[in-house]
């Protein structure tokens, strides 16, 4: 008896330790609040990478192994995963390569472009209650106007649409749960115009583009014009952004590194805002 209710008690006292493991990594994991780092505030632009993790309706979905968990026989704890995953899912980058013929793989892409001050476009008003929402050249013209300024030579621009609030809900975030090549016509998200893409290359100097959906292009394009044309001019395209209301319309600085895939076409993302004061 008294056997038992010791190993009750140290049941529980190691289930709470668990548990409360549990939630500190659960709590990181859908980390919202900006992290305070001496006068600057880092916002994570990145969601998770899980079996929730929502993956173009053709790509291979992320699968975790886990290869060791636990204590070994030799005094020490060890673990380790083996993982898998489509270049194209969740928070990724789209090299230039992916669309444009002998234009930068994920490895040949310049850090500066990946790294820099940048401006978001906020256009969830309009897109949030309209999932073929098209961002505009007057959405860019707005926050030049707003702004008193033109988009600075060298930006990374973001397109906040708000859809990341509906981020894992396949239905609600991008038209569908199904998957496959019949999933493709089902898909309603927003997306750049591809004449917007044509007016911020030809009339403006970015460095690289995001937004918080799945792809650059909306839900129903046919044709990924708007991937066509950014990719062309080498501008990287990050896409599945997350927590883009914690930012300010300009002000503030991404560093977006993908993986380092070799001949990569695009690559798991951890994409990061540094916010001054
Ligand atoms: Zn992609």
């Amino acid at each position: 008896m008294t056997k038992k209710v010791t190993f009750l008690a140290l049941a529980t006292a190691v289930c709470f330790a668990g548990c409360q493991e549990q939630n500190k990594e659960t709590e990181a994991d859908n980390a919202t609040e900006p992290v305070r780092a001496g006068n600057t505030q880092i916002v994570d632009l990145t969601h998770s990478f899980s079996e929730e993790t929502v993956y173009w309706v053709t790509a291979k979905e992320f699968e975790l192994e886990v290869v060791a968990k636990g204590q070994t026989d030799n005094g020490y704890y060890y673990s380790a995963n083996n993982f898998a995953t489509a270049e194209h899912g969740g928070t990724h980058i789209d090299a230039p390569i992916h669309f444009a013929e002998g234009r930068h793989t994920v490895e040949e892409i310049p850090l500066e472009k990946l790294i820099g001050e940048a401006i978001k476009v906020d256009v969830s008003k309009n897109a949030l209650n309209n999932p073929d929402y098209l961002v505009s050249v007057e959405d860019f013209l707005e926050w030049e106007k707003k702004e008193g300024k033109q988009i600075p030579d060298g930006s990374i621009v973001l397109l906040h649409t708000g859809f990341a609030s509906y981020y894992p809900d396949k239905v609600r975030y991008m038209g569908t749960s199904l998957r496959g090549f019949e999933a493709v016509k089902l898909l309603h998200f927003p997306g750049l115009d591809p004449e917007a893409a044509t007016w911020l290359v030809k009339n403006r100097n970015i460095k690289s583009i995001g937004i918080d959906t799945p792809s650059i292009d909306y839900g129903q394009s046919k044709d990924f014009q708007s991937h066509v044309i950014l990719l062309s001019e080498n501008i990287p395209a990050f896409e599945n952004l997350t927590n883009l209301d914690q930012l300010p319309s300009k002000g503030f600085e991404v560093v977006a590194l993908p993986m380092k895939i070799k001949e990569g076409t695009g690559a798991p993302l951890r994409a990061v805002a540094i916010l001054k004061n």
